[in-house]
């Protein structure tokens, strides 16, 4: 399905400027869309707001206003929560322990690599947890601000 060997030399020839190496991958990721039928498409933000995309293939995953909190913490450090997020997938649902309770959780995987970016809150165990429910955790390290003059 992927042509690998074209990834990693766009990748390569990218290396050199940052910003160029983010947007190539985000258009390599969209040239790969109509190719994959049973995927859902990859949606775009609007490139006058601030966004963060997927640290690793630049695909568009959530509008910094989105940002519910910043004082989350993820599996590798600080995270925030978003209210939405797109070109994300669901993994398995799962119990997880956090210090306020027994929640239950999915894993947030980005739809353009399939990597875990955090997780999103299915199931909180209190009244006061309740405004996570149907929220994105995203941890920081997975993301990149953009935009954000
Ligand atoms: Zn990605």
């Amino acid at each position: 399905m992927r042509d690998i060997g074209t990834m990693s030399n766009t990748a390569t020839t990218a290396t050199t400027t940052a910003n160029a190496s983010s947007s190539d991958a985000a258009w390599y990721a969209a040239s790969l869309a109509p190719m994959c039928a049973t995927d859902p498409p990859i949606e775009y933000l609007p490139d006058d707001v601030p966004l963060y995309v997927c640290a690793k293939c630049g695909t568009h995953l959530a509008l910094q206003d989105e940002i519910i909190s910043k004082q989350f913490t993820g599996r590798d450090g600080k995270a925030y929560l978003f209210n939405t997020s797109i070109n994300t997938d669901l993994g398995r649902r799962e119990q997880r322990q956090f210090l306020t309770g027994l929640h239950t959780v999915a894993d947030l995987l980005c739809r353009g690599c399939g990597t875990s970016v955090g997780w999103k809150y299915v199931r909180t165990p209190s009244a006061d947890q309740r405004y996570k429910e149907g929220k994105f955790i995203m941890e920081v390290g997975m993301l990149h601000k953009v935009n954000n003059w």
